[in-house]
C-alpha cells in the first residue's frame, strides 16, 4: 500500500510505456514542451473533460471527469467519461472511457491506461470493472477493452516500473529510434542522438577501466 504523499499521476504510465526517459523527465525533473502530438491530445481531453453527472435512462449514467485513486498502485489522475450500465441485477457497473487523439496502437500503453483507470474505480467503489473503451479521435470509434487477467498484470507491472522509477531513480539513457524520437515534445530536451552515444562511450571507459572490455 502506498501512502497519499507517494502517489503518482496515472497518465504517466503512458510516458513509461511510450519511453522511460520521457517519463522521467517529465515527472521526475518536471519538463514539458508542447509540440503537436500533446497539443493534440490535449484538445481531445478538454472535449471529454466536462465534468459532471448525466443520467441517461434508467439504465446508464455518465461521469465525466471523474477523480480516481488507488492505494495498492500509488496512482491518483481523473477519468475521461466512465459510463454506469445498469446490471440485470440492478447493480451499476462502471465502463471507463478513455480519449486518445490518434488511432488504436500495436502496443498496450493505451490498454494500460485505461486498465490502470480500471483497478482503481474497483478499489474505489469495491465492485468489478470487466470491461471499458478506448475512442480514438482519428477512427472516431470505441475499441471495447477487457479487462482479463493478463492486461491486469501488465498494468500492475507497469506501475511497479513506475515507483521504482520516480521520483529517486536514475534518469535511463536515451536511446534513439527514429519513429519514437521524432514524435517526442522532450526531443530538444533530450537530445537522444548525442546523450544515447555518450552513454555507450561513457560505458564503454568504464568497462575498459573495470578491465571487462
Ligand atoms: S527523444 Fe527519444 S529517447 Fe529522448 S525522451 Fe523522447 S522518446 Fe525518449
Amino acid at each position: 500500500m502506498y501512502s497519499e504523499e507517494e502517489y503518482l499521476m496515472l497518465s504517466a504510465l503512458q510516458h513509461l510505456l511510450f519511453c522511460e526517459r520521457q517519463c522521467f523527465l517529465i515527472h521526475s525533473e518536471q519538463e514539458w514542451q508542447e509540440n503537436y502530438f500533446t497539443a493534440a491530445g490535449s484538445v481531445m481531453h478538454e472535449k471529454a473533460d466536462r465534468v459532471g453527472l448525466e443520467i441517461n435512462g434508467p439504465a446508464l449514467k455518465i461521469e465525466r471527469g471523474l477523480p480516481l485513486r488507488s492505494s495498492s498502485l500509488g496512482l491518483s489522475g481523473k477519468a475521461d467519461v466512465v459510463e454506469f450500465h445498469r446490471a440485470p441485477d440492478g447493480a451499476w457497473v462502471p465502463f471507463p472511457i478513455e480519449y486518445k487523439h490518434g488511432k488504436p496502437k500495436a502496443d498496450l500503453s493505451d490498454r494500460i491506461q485505461l486498465c490502470a483507470q480500471a483497478l482503481c474505480l474497483e478499489e474505489m467503489l469495491e465492485c468489478r470493472v470487466p470491461e471499458g473503451a478506448l475512442f480514438y479521435g482519428r477512427t472516431r470509434r470505441r475499441l471495447p477493452i477487457e479487462f482479463d487477467l493478463a492486461l491486469r498484470n501488465e498494468t500492475i507491472s507497469a506501475c511497479q516500473r513506475l515507483h521504482d522509477l520516480i521520483p529517486y531513480g536514475e534518469p535511463p539513457a536515451a536511446v534513439y529510434e527514429r519513429r519514437k524520437c521524432e514524435a517526442c515534445s522532450l526531443k530538444e530536451r533530450c537530445m537522444p542522438e548525442v546523450t544515447g552515444t555518450r552513454q555507450k562511450v561513457a560505458e564503454y571507459l568504464q568497462a575498459m577501466l573495470e578491465g571487462n572490455d
